[in-house]
């Protein structure tokens, strides 16, 4: 029997659970498939219920982590098998190498000088990325991570003369043994390139909502000035369009929750940084629960700010890189062409685990959620279990701690 506590994933949910866990006295291990903590939150501009940074979030969890001695993390790993029952779990663990020296010096002047680039995921493929990178100026750990497969060859023989870099470093697979096991594997934005009424979102100046967030970030590709990507122009009449994938059986068949909110929030960007640029919002349905219906009326007094309740039906691009967006206007009863410069699809939430390995033998519903697990003493936080905010997910992750700790109990 192991009184120890697992959590599979490291953004909000995951890291709230660990925490509330270890500061009752409980070993933790996290298991993070990316190279950094801190999952979704860490990529946003700002987020509920505050509009802070992430990084005012995230980085107190961040010291809390680095002060307790009960939580042990692993980046760029992944759960490959589970066996056992409650209370006794035999958990193996595949850990990709990072290739850099733990405490090393700062490696941005050796990452500046290497000329193979990839896409970089982290803004949503906005920008390239180094074969030596940090996600952000405060990603934890802290510590570049050297990817092989983006390296040239003059790149491998320049990274080779570093004391700091190991190119020979192996996966390593490990075993833990817990009692518990808490999945917060948390979600990923709904794929655009399969909504082919919305032009599979390849006109050049449409863009997601999670792009948005990159683009407003003062550490985003841009400086956190709003640009078009194609030509780096001003925008100045922006369109927003809601459930782009979700509420359509055909996507998503749920509401993702959380993209009302977040395009609201994405106008006030606009808005605050271009006075006079007048803002659109499609919408099916707003939502806008509870107090964030407050959050609704201040930014829709805002004359510029323009709710048109109607179906986008179609996106196209127009020649000068502006998008043509086809909607079925429900008020007027009938069918418009509009044109803007800059159009944010309101992209959903797919959870993550519908996609990947599913080794817990856990119960996902027809969308991919969590639906059991607990007779077990397997518990779903955060978006694994349902859309959530990141205040919700937060509360998610205390209450899949609290299980957690009864069943290492014995209760
Ligand atoms: Fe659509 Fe809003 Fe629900 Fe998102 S939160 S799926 S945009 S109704």
């Amino acid at each position: 029997m192991s009184n120890a506590i697992l959590v599979v994933g490291g953004g909000f949910s995951g890291l709230t659970a660990a925490l509330e866990a270890a500061e009752v006295g409980y070993d933790v291990f996290i298991v993070e498939k990316s190279p950094f903590l801190g999952g979704r939150v860490a990529q946003l501009n700002k987020y509920f219920p505050k509009l802070c940074p992430p990084s005012c979030g995230l980085e107190i969890q961040f010291q809390r982590i680095k002060k307790n001695p009960k939580i042990k993390f692993f980046t760029q790993a992944t759960v490959s098998s589970v066996k056992g029952s409650a209370g006794d779990y035999t958990v193996k663990v595949h850990i990709e190498p990072r290739r850099t020296a733990p405490n090393s010096a700062d490696l941005g002047l050796l990452a500046s000088s290497l000329s193979g680039e990839t896409d970089n995921d982290f803004d949503f493929n906005l920008t390239k990325r180094k074969a030596l990178y940090l996600s952000a100026p405060f990603a934890f750990p802290s510590r570049y991570v050297l990817d092989t497969d983006t390296l040239s060859k003059e790149d491998q023989i320049r990274v080779a003369k570093s004391a700091f870099v190991n190119l020979n470093e192996a996966c390593r697979d490990i075993e833990l043994s817990v009692g518990s096991i808490i999945l917060a594997t948390g979600w990923k934005p709904y794929d655009v390139t399969r909504l082919a009424n919305l032009g599979s979102g390849a006109a050049p100046n449409c863009i997601s909502n999670m792009q948005m967030e990159r683009l407003a970030s003062p550490h985003g590709p841009t400086g956190g000035r709003i640009k078009r990507p194609a030509d780096g122009a001003e925008p100045k009449n922006i369109a927003f369009v809601q459930c782009a994938g979700s509420r359509d059986q055909n996507h998503l068949n749920f509401c993702s929750y959380i993209c009302c909110m977040a395009s609201l929030k994405q106008a006030a960007y606009v808005r605050e940084q271009y006075p006079n640029a007048r803002v659109t919002v499609y919408y099916i349905d707003l939502r806008t629960p509870g107090r964030y219906e407050n959050f609704r009326k201040k930014i829709t007094c805002d004359d510029r700010i323009h709710l048109v309740k109607g179906k986008v039906a179609g996106l196209e691009a127009a020649a000068n890189g502006d998008v043509i967006v086809e909607v079925e206007d429900a008020v007027k009863g009938e069918k418009r062409k509009i044109k803007h410069d800059l159009v944010v699809l309101a992209t959903g939430m797919q959870p993550s685990l519908a996609a990947d390995a599913n080794p817990y033998g856990v119960t996902l519903d027809a969308d991919g959620f969590i639906v059991d697990g607990e007779d077990k003493g397997i518990f779903a936080a955060g978006c694994a279990k349902q859309p959530l905010d990141v205040m919700r997910s937060a509360q998610s992750g205390t209450s899949a701690a609290l299980k957690a700790i009864q069943t290492v109990r014995g209760r």
